[in-house]
C-alpha cells in the first residue's frame, strides 16, 4: 500500500513523473502526493484545496494532474415558474459564483417574473457544430468538393452516425475561401453538449470526404465551428441551443417591486443594450447574460469556456399599454445534462435540484429544459440590472452586498 509521502519521494528521485502517479497508487493517494510536492516547492498551504468531497477517480476523465478542487460558493435562486417547451413547472436554479450581489439581483428579477405568472421559454433551434478545413488545389477542386458534399450528405450521415447511438447529423454547410474548403457539420446531440460526440462523428465523415473528393483534411476543427471564441457565425446561425424566454410584467408590479417604470426600463435597454452595444461593436446586446450563464454552467458541470458563446444574447424591452414586455434570446447556449463535467458528484446534485440529471425522455428534453431555465434566469438578471440602472441604485446595491 503506497502512501503519499513514499509516492512523492519517488517523484523527487526521478523514478516517476508527476502525471504518472495514478498508475502506481489509488487516485486519492496520487492527488495527496502531488499536493505534497507542490506545497514543498511553492511554500503554499493546500489544506483547503485538498478537502474535496468526492472520490478523485470520478474526476479522472475531467482533469489531469489533480491536486484537489477549486471550491466555488453555490447558492440558489427561485422558485420561478417556467412555461417552456420542455421545462414545465416551478424551479430553483443553482448558481455558483464569487460575485456578491449576483444571486440577490437574479432572485429579485425571478420574484417579479413569478408575480407575473412565470416566464414563457422555448428552444427554437438546436445543433452542435464542428467544421473541419480541407486543402484543395484551387476553386475548381473546391467546387467539385462542395458539389459532391451537397449530393452525398446521406453518405456523410451514415459515416458520422456510425460512431454514436444518440447523435444525428442535421446538415453540412460548405464554405470556400480560395484553396480552403470548410464543411460545417451540425448535429442534434440530444442531452449531451456534444463537442466530443460531434468531433468523433465528423472525423469519420472526413474519411469519406477524403476518399471521394480531391480535398485533403488539414484540421478537424477549422474554427468555423466556432468553439470558445467570439464569432458572429454563432450569434447569427446559433450553436448548441438557441433559446428565448419572455415575460409581460404588469406596470404596477414594475413600480412596486422594481421602483421604476416600464418606460424607464425600456429606455435604459434601448440606449444601453442596443445602441451602446452597437457602438461598441459587441456580439452581445445585453446587460450581463454571461453572469447567469457562467454561474449556472459552474454549478451544473458545463464547459466553462463556452460562456463565450452564451454571451451572444439579445435583450429586448418595450412598454405595452403600460405594462412591460421583456425578452432574452440566447443564440448559442452550449450545454448538456449527460457527459463532460455533468457526471461529477457536486454538479450532478445541482442537476438533481432541477430534476434534470442524466438523459431526458425523450432524449434531448432534459438539455432543452435546462436551456429554458437558464434563459429565464438570464431574463431575471437583465430585468433586475436594467431596473437598478433605471432607478439609479446600482452602486448602492453593490456596496451593500458585494463589498
Ligand atoms: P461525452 O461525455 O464525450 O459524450 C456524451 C455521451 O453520453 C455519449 O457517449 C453518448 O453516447 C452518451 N449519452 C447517453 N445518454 C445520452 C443522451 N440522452 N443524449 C446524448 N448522449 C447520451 O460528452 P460530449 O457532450 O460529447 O462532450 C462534452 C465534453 O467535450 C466536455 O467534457 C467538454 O469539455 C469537451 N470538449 C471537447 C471538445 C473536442 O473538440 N473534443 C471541445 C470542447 C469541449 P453515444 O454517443 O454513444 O450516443
Amino acid at each position: 500500500m503506497t502512501d503519499p509521502a513514499t509516492l512523492a519521494e519517488r517523484v523527487r528521485e526521478g523514478d516517476l513523473r508527476l502525471h504518472e502517479l495514478e498508475d502506481h497508487a489509488d487516485h486519492d493517494t496520487a492527488v495527496a502526493a502531488r499536493r505534497l510536492l507542490v506545497e514543498e516547492s511553492t511554500d503554499a498551504d493546500l489544506d483547503t484545496v485538498g478537502q474535496y468531497a468526492f472520490d478523485a477517480e470520478v474526476a479522472d476523465s475531467a482533469i489531469e494532474n489533480m491536486i484537489g478542487a477549486a471550491q466555488i460558493p453555490m447558492g440558489i435562486v427561485g422558485p420561478v415558474t417556467v412555461n417552456g417547451g420542455a421545462a414545465d413547472g416551478e424551479y430553483h436554479l443553482p448558481l455558483a459564483t464569487t460575485e456578491g450581489a449576483l444571486l440577490a439581483s437574479v432572485n429579485r428579477g425571478l420574484s417579479v417574473i413569478e408575480s407575473s405568472g412565470g416566464a414563457d421559454a422555448r428552444v427554437t433551434k438546436n445543433g452542435m457544430t464542428r467544421a473541419p478545413v480541407f486543402r484543395v488545389s484551387g476553386v475548381v477542386e473546391a467546387a467539385e468538393t462542395v458539389e459532391w458534399v451537397r449530393e452525398h450528405t446521406d453518405r456523410l450521415r451514415e459515416a458520422a452516425e456510425s460512431t454514436t447511438s444518440h447523435g444525428e447529423l442535421l446538415d453540412v454547410t460548405p464554405y470556400v475561401v480560395g484553396d480552403s474548403v470548410y464543411l460545417r457539420f451540425r448535429y442534434d446531440t440530444k442531452d449531451a453538449m456534444g463537442m466530443n460526440m460531434a468531433t468523433i462523428a465528423t472525423g469519420e465523415a472526413c474519411d469519406v470526404v477524403e476518399t471521394e473528393t480531391p480535398a485533403s483534411l488539414v484540421a478537424l476543427s477549422g474554427n468555423l465551428c466556432s468553439d470558445k471564441k467570439p464569432a458572429a457565425v454563432n450569434a447569427v446561425e446559433g450553436r448548441g441551443r438557441s433559446v428565448t424566454a419572455d415575460v409581460v410584467i404588469p406596470g404596477d408590479v414594475v413600480e412596486a417591486r422594481l421602483h421604476t417604470t416600464p418606460g424607464a426600463i425600456a429606455e435604459a435597454n434601448t440606449r444601453k443594450n442596443l445602441i451602446g452595444s452597437a457602438k461598441a461593436g459587441s456580439l452581445g446586446f445585453n446587460a450581463h447574460a454571461a453572469n447567469v450563464v457562467a454561474a449556472a454552467f459552474l454549478a451544473t458541470g458545463q464547459d466553462a469556456a463556452q460562456v463565450v458563446e452564451g454571451a451572444n444574447t439579445i435583450t429586448t424591452v418595450e412598454e405595452r399599454d403600460g405594462d412591460l414586455y421583456a425578452s432574452v434570446s440566447l443564440a448559442s447556449l452550449e450545454l448538456g445534462t449527460v457527459g463532460g463535467g455533468t457526471k461529477l458528484p457536486t454538479q450532478s446534485e445541482a442537476l438533481d435540484v432541477l430534476g434534470l440529471r442524466g438523459g431526458g425522455d425523450p432524449a434531448g428534453s432534459n438539455a432543452d429544459a435546462l436551456a429554458e431555465i437558464i434563459a429565464t434566469g438570464a431574463l431575471a438578471g437583465e430585468l433586475s440590472l436594467l431596473a437598478a440602472l433605471a432607478s439609479r441604485h446600482l452602486s448602492s446595491a453593490h456596496e451593500e452586498l458585494g463589498r
